[in-house]
């Protein structure tokens, strides 16, 4: 274990995390982002970015790339890796790290977003990736002039449906309700798009040799079954965060870390900021919020 004491470990490198790292950097904090996976994390992945203030039309990489550079640009460091197992004391915390690091910290801001949620149902994890995707940004172009359908009734479903639509030769929603959770204008958009929306219907089966070629779609009002032939099933029904390893922080009936309106967690010196948090509203906007939340209680309490 390297004997160095960090001020803070931030974990997670989206919109939370990169935020959380600019502002403590400039409040005077040695901070470190932890980053298993790809910088930006979900939100890199949205097909479009319209309601981050400032910023009329962009795409969620080019957003948080952006923001990843500033992070840089202000000092903060960067590790690699995947956060395994965390040590939460009072005074020195420690991280250990799946390459065989441990780092040593006074304060943790948890910013660990949250994973897709699976459908659930047989051969989802056989189709991984031949017709299963949780992703339509990073693998709808392999469905070009195809027949895809998409998954959920909330704005993500909805993105990527009308996202879709403009690749595919033929796009589905499959929704289980015959009304949207996704916001007003996504509503609108559906209706003006070629987009076939499947209302009360959810997905039973998933069939096929090497690859996904048919599903069978279950009608919730009546019961009735019917086959659709799909080249991919883009499933978007939400997310359960990334909480691995945090047993002791208190979390909610969804499993999401409880904090106070400073982002402190039950824990001296541990926060949560973003989507892995509690909270009414999950958007980029409010990540950066909590972010920026977290890094300053951080500064406050380490004084
Ligand atoms: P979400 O809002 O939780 O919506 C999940 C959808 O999947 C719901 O329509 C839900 O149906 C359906 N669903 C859940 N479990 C299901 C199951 N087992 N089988 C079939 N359907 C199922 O998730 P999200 O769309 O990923 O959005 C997550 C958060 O990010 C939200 O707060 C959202 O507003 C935010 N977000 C914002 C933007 C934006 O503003 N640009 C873009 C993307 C996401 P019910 O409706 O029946 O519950």
């Amino acid at each position: 274990m390297n004997d160095e004491v960090l001020d803070v470990v931030i974990v997670g490198a989206g919109p939370a995390g990169l935020t959380a790292g600019i502002y403590a950097s400039r409040g005077g904090l040695k901070a470190t982002i932890i980053e298993g996976g790809s910088v930006g994390g979900l939100a890199a992945t949205a097909a479009q970015v319209e309601n981050y203030p400032g910023v009329k039309s962009t795409d969620g990489f080019s957003l948080c790339y952006a923001m990843f550079e500033q992070s840089r640009a202000e000092g903060v460091q960067f590790v690699f890796d995947r956060a395994i197992k965390f040590e939460l004391k009072p005074q020195i915390k420690s991280v250990a790290l799946a390459g065989g690091q441990t780092l040593r910290t006074r304060a943790v801001i948890i910013a660990a977003g949250a994973s897709p949620r699976k459908l659930g149902i047989e051969n989802e994890e056989k189709f991984a990736a031949k017709g299963i995707s949780y992703c339509a940004i990073c693998d709808g172009a392999l469905f070009k002039g195809k027949t895809v359908a998409v998954i959920g009734g909330g704005n993500t479903a909805l993105e990527d449906a009308l996202y879709l639509e403009k690749l595919a030769a033929k796009t589905y929603l499959i929704h289980r309700r015959d009304s949207l959770r996704a916001d007003r204008i996504y509503a609108k958009r559906l209706e003006t798009s070629g987009v076939i929306p499947i209302w009360n219907s959810v997905v039973t089966k998933l069939a096929g040799e090497d690859k996904l070629t048919e599903i069978e779609v279950k009608n919730l009002k009546d019961g009735t079954l019917s086959a659709l032939c799909v080249d991919c099933v883009f499933v978007a029904i939400g997310q359960t965060p990334n909480v691995e390893g945090l047993d002791a922080l208190v979390r909610d009936d969804f499993g999401y870390i409880v904090t106070d309106d400073g982002m402190r967690t039950n824990l001296r010196g541990v926060y949560a900021a973003g989507d892995v948090r509690s909270k009414a509203l999950r958007q980029i906007v409010t990540a950066c919020s909590d972010g920026a939340v977290a890094a300053n209680a951080c500064i406050k309490d380490l004084m």
